[in-house]
């Protein structure tokens, strides 16, 4: 079955779908984008992706391509014209196509939208998540915004590239201060000595996930002790457990840090828990 694409008001096989070279996401790095997890077809966290997109498109200063009603219509068809069932649906919206100048376009250029789907295997997180995986770490060398969740991942395109290299499946960004601030495409966590979860303040280095929030409610819930509070390398390394999240990772544990082993070296009980809570969470929205 051919894939389909959504982009700027058509359904087209993705073979044939594409976008004028002047728009400003290729040009520039100039939009926004979401993606969401589908589980048996159904959207998961929806509304918080689409609050986190009008957020993203105000701090850019981008017109919404659409209403909230339309777009929601638009992601439930790519999905379904895709036939995905598990996997996750992908949104970007670009300031538009305009004669290329950095400045804005004029108020008449409407913003890009680009919608695709793809299924993913949910044994395969299944997995890694049973084994746990390997996290390298790397200077944060990012702009000072990643709050926003921009186009521009040109650092975490390189940051991902080098822990696939080394065997890892993710980078840590670790600030100037030694302060851990979140993966390329994920939150880090930590459990420490005492048993508290610990995870970076969603201030304006670290985007803040929607898993995260989400992960946030199921540890209120269980009344489980939080800091959110910046982690130093020093204590990811002598953590009792880690593990890092994202719309498609979930809750992933993490069983060695730089080479360094995490607590037992194995998945602990704290991110284990909270996946299983997550995923019942999941299957009753
Ligand atoms: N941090 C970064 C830099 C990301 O790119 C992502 C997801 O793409 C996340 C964190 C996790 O966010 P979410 O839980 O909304 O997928």
């Amino acid at each position: 079955m051919s894939r389909i694409a959504y982009v700027n008001g058509r359904y087209l096989p993705l073979a044939a779908a594409g976008v004028s070279i002047q728009d400003r996401a290729f040009q520039f790095g100039d939009g926004v984008y979401e993606v969401c997890l589908v589980r048996e077809g159904r959207l998961i966290d929806e509304a918080r992706h689409l609050a986190r997109l009008e957020r993203s498109l105000a701090a850019l200063r981008i017109a919404a391509p659409l209403g909230e009603s339309a777009l929601r219509v638009i992601l439930r068809e790519v999905v379904a014209r895709n036939r995905v069932s598990d996997g996750l649906v992908y949104l970007q919206v670009s300031r538009g196509a305009a004669r290329r100048d950095h400045a804005f376009p004029s108020a008449g250029v409407r913003p890009g939208l680009v919608v695709t789907a793809k299924s993913l295997d949910p044994r395969a997180g299944e997995e890694s998540a049973a084994k746990g995986v390997a996290v390298i770490t790397l200077p944060d060398e990012r702009w000072a915004h990643p709050d926003i969740k921009s186009l521009q991942l040109l650092p975490n395109v390189l940051a991902k590239q080098a822990a696939r290299q080394a065997g890892a499946f993710e980078a840590w960004f670790v600030d100037r201060n030694g302060f851990v601030t979140e993966g390329s495409s994920t939150n880090a966590w930590i459990v420490g000595p005492a048993g508290v979860l610990i995870t970076r303040q969603a201030d304006q280095a670290i985007l803040r996930g929607v898993t995260r929030t989400t992960l946030l409610d199921i540890v209120a819930s269980e009344g489980l002790a939080l800091e959110e509070r910046p982690f130093s390398l020093a204590e990811a390394y002598g953590a009792r457990e880690a593990f890092l999240s994202s719309a498609t990772a979930i809750a992933t544990p993490v069983i060695s840090i730089d080479g360094r082993g995490i607590g037992s070296g194995r998945p602990g009980p704290v991110a284990r828990g909270l996946r299983a809570k997550f995923a019942a969470a999941a299957a009753q929205s």
